[in-house]
């Protein structure tokens, strides 16, 4: 089976288009959270994720537009995005929201949006996170979102070795545990404006990087018509 592995696609369609377009041909969609918050167009992108069969788990924005967490943990930027979110949240898309789990295990592989400690706070950013992450983890392999940066964070030998995927990267799964984070669809945060997002082959056990570019132009006049932050629509040109 091969699996798109989508992550903080925040409310951002053109994006989503453009990695789902560069992972076809595929069987699955999996989502690891934040499909909404920060982005112009929540009700358009859960409309294709559920059209497209998605399965996932919440992040921390989908619980902060739902009320289910307290917003004084967001950063103002944040919690506006979040108050425009849950203003503008159709019926059907807040009942797909609201019946994502905060983890579920898929075929061998565990999927949280934060850490497998903390699912919806956690960032898993260093060495020394992934590692008392790998320990409790119950599966072989995590994948995880919520950083916005393509990261795979594996243990070898004793140590917990980083590595940051490009376009095209591969990485072979074996016996090795590891934190597999496919980057964000909808703003990437390692300084690659380009949409991130993986495709994992179930039966080839790989996972395959990709870096999309998408009219990041047509999203920001979005969001200026809707009056969301003007951070939040510059920080898309830079990817950070
Ligand atoms: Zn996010």
């Amino acid at each position: 089976m091969r699996v798109a592995l989508l992550s903080d696609i925040h409310a951002n369609l053109p994006a989503l288009e453009a990695v789902l377009d560069a992972l076809v041909p595929y069987d699955a969609v999996w989502q690891l959270g934040d499909c909404v918050g920060y982005g112009p167009e929540p009700d358009a992108v859960v409309e294709r994720l559920r059209s497209e069969g998605a399965i996932g788990i919440r992040g921390n924005h989908e619980a902060a537009a739902l009320g289910q967490i307290d917003v004084a943990w967001f950063n103002e930027d944040a919690r506006t995005a979040i108050a425009w979110t849950a203003a503008h949240l159709s019926a059907a898309t807040r009942a797909w929201l609201a019946a994502l789990p905060e983890r579920r295990v898929e075929g061998g592989f565990t999927l949280v949006h934060g850490s497998p400690r903390d699912p919806t706070w956690e960032y898993v950013h260093s060495a020394p996170v992934a590692r008392a992450n790998l320990s409790v983890l119950t599966t072989s392999h995590a994948l995880l979102g919520h950083t916005h940066e393509p990261r795979v964070f594996r243990e070898d030998d004793g140590r917990v070795e980083t590595l940051a995927p490009g376009h095209d990267s591969v990485l072979e799964l074996d016996a090795r545990r590891a934190l597999i984070n496919p980057g964000s669809v909808g703003q990437p945060r390692d300084g690659d404006p380009r949409a991130s997002a993986a495709l994992l082959d179930t039966e080839a056990r790989t996972v395959r990087w990709v870096r999309v570019p998408y009219p990041i132009g047509e999203v920001q006049a979005r969001m200026r018509q809707t009056g969301l932050p003007a951070r939040l629509i510059e920080r898309l040109d830079a990817g950070l």
